[in-house]
């Protein structure tokens, strides 16, 4: 059990820290014992009756560091750590250290450590040169700049913590972010932003296709971005569009659903623009005329109730919902109205988003939210794989978004080949198999067919995926997993903690893969499997107990 001393007004970051860091914790109780004791104030001594490991945060001087002439060097802002060879960047203060201590951190510049460790016999020490919960709150609110799109930073704080315990020796665990029988998860989703050619006639698009198809599939060539055979299928695909106005050829952008057949038994959610001809508003008022949609949900709902049939969820592509409540109940209606669905999901075209979206989204009454990503990359926002729960709402969850194929591809922002894009997006994978959680993936309707042709990248991609044991699953049921992950409740009594699954509904989806508990330094388990260091299966009907024993043999 940890025990926790923060400020007050970081009540809910703590209590969201501990969702993403599903462990045993607790505030801080003179009267509670503690494996481990958290400090993340300033101005609060260490308790006289210390914990097995005492960890002290703080991107300042600390009342323990002038009680134990600890020398720290003045706050800086915006600096980059290394730990263990991965970069971490921090977005509020630090403080390094002048002692003679094991640093386990280090400034990238100075080479100064940020994080110290120092045994005192009967306890282990631990001080950290920054607020781990202002971190936090700066990467669920204000996300990373694009420039440190590919650091997991969320997850790195999450690994060193949970490092520093397995390094002690203290005895915890943890549900973690991977469902039973997987490796981590993927959210397949699909943007619905053109799925009829015949809708475009003498617009913009119409005459970008044309462009594209006509010449930039020459340059591609030479790029090394494309190939004479796509050439040619664009060059057939103009060469088809006069009938396709005409009535009496198929309309190629109208097999959104090709989909079906790649992704096969995993299920994927499109996202549908619910109204026709209308930009909405950005930030400064009326959005660009481009952004206004070719066709309404209605124009191709028949489609839709048939990706509903297969198993698929359809969600809506917002245009007004991030920024007025009333508009986005409108527009989620919509959707309802077509598909059935009770339960709705959003993510918002061009991703508009603002600090008061999620709770704009919240009383709309949507099941999450999914906006949270970069246009221009890559990588995470949030700095973290995980869905969260946003600060100040009740409910709404964000999955977070990952992989744009836009992002990659779009001569305005990577412009990828095909190769680099794949080993970029090895990288999240990478990351994914280190730290667990989801990796958000948006492929357009559009991007399987002229002129784009993008599909053999995402072929391959959910190849790989499934080779790596990766759940691939659509984004109601990778946020169902989360909840009943976030249901999970942690009861102490004597020296042992009881492990329950509050929310029984989760289990009943057999869609759903279960939840597993895992042990470190643990010498008993009760009732199951009396191996230590293992994982436990947690199902609705499963009540776990396990013995913690303290061992003060730290590992080196
Ligand atoms: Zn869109």
């Amino acid at each position: 059990m940890i025990g926790v001393v923060a400020h007050p007004e970081e009540t809910e970051l703590v209590q969201e820290f501990f969702e993403l860091f599903k462990t045993p914790w607790e505030f801080y109780s003179t009267t509670g014992s503690y494996e481990v004791l958290l400090y993340a104030r300033e101005d609060v001594a260490v308790a006289d009756k210390p914990a097995p490991l005492v960890i002290i945060y703080g991107g300042g001087q600390t009342i323990f560091d002038k009680a134990n002439s600890f020398q720290v060097t003045s706050r800086q802002k915006q600096r980059t750590l290394l730990y263990k060879g991965q970069r971490l960047p921090l977005y509020c203060f630090l403080v390094t250290f002048l002692t003679g201590n094991e640093g386990i951190l280090h400034d990238e510049e100075s080479g100064l450590p940020a994080g110290i460790i120092e045994n005192r016999g009967a306890y282990t020490l631990v001080r950290i040169g920054y607020d781990i919960f202002q971190e936090m709150r700066f990467l669920l609110t204000e996300g990373q700049p694009a420039d440190n799109a590919g650091i997991p930073s969320l997850e790195v704080h999450i690994a060193i913590l949970r490092e520093l315990m397995i390094r002690s020796g203290v005895s915890f665990l943890e549900v973690p972010p991977i469902p039973m029988g997987y490796a981590f998860m993927a959210c397949l989703s699909h943007d619905i932003d053109h799925p009829l050619i015949r809708v475009h006639k003498w617009d913009p698009t119409m005459f970008g296709f044309l462009y594209r198809a006509l010449i930039g599939s020459i340059l591609a060539i030479f790029r090394g971005q494309g190939n004479v055979w796509q050439l040619l299928k664009n060059w057939a695909a103009v060469a088809r569009l006069p009938f396709i106005y005409l009535g009496v050829a198929r309309d190629f952008w109208y097999e959104f659903d090709r989909y079906l057949n790649i992704e096969g038994d995993s299920k994927s959610t499109f996202f549908v623009l619910p109204f026709k001809n209308q930009p909405g508003q950005n930030e400064s008022g009326h959005a660009p005329k481009a952004r206004a949609s070719g066709y309404a949900a209605a124009d191709i709902a028949e489609r839709l109730q048939q990706l509903v049939a297969a198993g698929r969820e359809v969600g809506l592509h917002g245009i007004d919902a991030w920024t007025d409540s009333c508009k986005g109940e409108n527009e989620r209606n919509e959707i309802s109205r077509i598909t059935c669905a009770t339960k709705i999901g959003v993510r918002m075209h061009w991703l508009f988003f603002d600090k008061d979206t999620p709770a704009t989204l919240e009383k709309a009454g949507f099941s999450y939210d999914s906006t949270f990503g970069y246009n221009e990359t890559i990588g995470y926002r949030g700095g973290t794989l995980q869905a969260f729960k946003w600060l100040r709402t009740t409910s709404l969850l964000e999955l977070p978004l990952h992989i744009m194929d836009t992002a990659l591809f779009y001569p305005a922002y990577l412009y990828l080949t095909p190769k680099k894009a794949e080993s970029r997006i090895s990288n999240i994978i990478a990351d994914a198999l280190r730290y667990g959680g989801v990796i958000t993936i948006n492929w357009h309707d559009r991007s399987l067919m002229p002129e784009r042709l993008w599909g053999d990248v995402y072929i391959r991609l959910i190849h790989e995926l499934k080779a790596k044991g990766c759940w691939c699953a659509s984004g109601e049921h990778v946020v169902s997993w989360f909840q009943a992950r976030r249901s999970v409740v942690f009861q102490k009594s004597d020296h042992c903690i009881g492990v329950r699954l509050q929310n029984q509904d989760a289990n009943l989806d057999e869609q759903i893969p279960a939840l597993r508990v895992r042990t470190y330094n643990v010498n008993g388990v009760t009732g199951y499997s009396s191996q230590a260091d293992t994982d436990i299966l947690l199902t609705g009907n499963t009540n776990l107990r396990f013995h913690l024993e303290v061992s003060v043999t730290p590992s080196p």
